[in-house]
């Protein structure tokens, strides 16, 4: 194993349960803690560097649960909260311990945004941005940032070691490209926002979806993420296990699985 891939958070915006709710999903996951869900985010463990992927409302209690003492890069698929609204939190962690700035990659059109909501962050962060396309070195892993289809511009992340896995977060299918790029990937890990009918298809996928497109690309397996488990059709992770009895290639995520690289 050359790194550890964790996923964080596995939910879409509005976390499983969400406080508001008393629907099956948000019942299950007061009853079954594994089925709680915080949001989306994901943390890459190679033996010398700690990277982020996205910083979820969420992040300091998956850094926490989780034991992660430090963190040297972020990357930021794309700039909606529920992928950006804890990195205030690395504030603290880089003024009081580490002493030096985070390595952070933000999407190209996220720039502005940035600075204009987080001005007190400029000297927390080296501030850069992502290229779609274009690889980054870490040890032997080596992580791509490709294209999503999303609302705004959206990265997602393709981390080759001796395993190879593709991580989609928010996307609606992926751009021909990306699809030529992943193809045969061992692990997609994808939005699977939806139960039934799917509300956004220009930004998110029902689970139904991330499974097609996952034979599509001829992957090992898929993983389903960003489940909002709440529309269009409240659903509970037990009626889609019975649904998926038998297909042995896709799998449910879970905050705090993970997969070797
Ligand atoms: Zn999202
Ligand atoms: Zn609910
Ligand atoms: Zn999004």
């Amino acid at each position: 194993m050359v790194a550890e891939f964790k996923l964080l958070g596995t939910s879409a915006g509005l976390g499983v349960p969400a406080f508001h709710c008393n629907c099956v999903a948000c019942r299950e996951a007061l009853a079954n803690p594994k089925w709680a869900r915080t949001r989306s985010g994901a943390v890459i463990n190679t033996e010398e560097e700690t990277i982020l992927v996205d910083a979820s409302p969420d992040m300091r209690g998956q850094l926490l649960k989780e034991g992660i003492k430090a963190v040297d890069s972020l990357f930021i698929t794309h700039w909606h909260y529920d992928h950006f609204g804890g990195i205030g939190d690395l504030e603290y962690y880089v003024k009081l311990e580490r002493k030096e700035p985070v390595k952070l990659f933000l999407p190209p059109s996220a720039v502005d945004s940035f600075s204009k909501a987080y001005p007190f962050l400029e000297d927390v962060f080296d501030i850069d941005t992502w290229e779609f396309e274009h690889s980054y070195t870490f040890g032997e892993l080596k992580l791509t940032v490709l294209p999503a289809n999303h609302s705004i511009e959206t990265g997602g992340i393709l981390l080759e070691a001796r395993k190879s896995i593709a991580y989609f977060t928010d996307t609606a299918g992926l751009p021909e490209k990306t699809v030529q790029l992943i193809h045969g990937v061992d692990t997609l890990v994808c939005d699977a926002t939806f139960n039934g009918p799917n509300w956004y298809p220009h930004s998110h996928m029902s689970w139904e979806e991330a499974i097609i497109l996952g034979q599509s690309v001829n992957v090992k397996q898929t993983v389903l993420t960003h489940m909002a488990m709440h529309y269009s059709e409240p659903t509970t992770v037990a009626e889609i296990q019975d649904k998926l009895k038998t297909n042995k290639q896709v799998a449910i995520a879970y905050d705090g699985m993970s997969f070797e690289i």
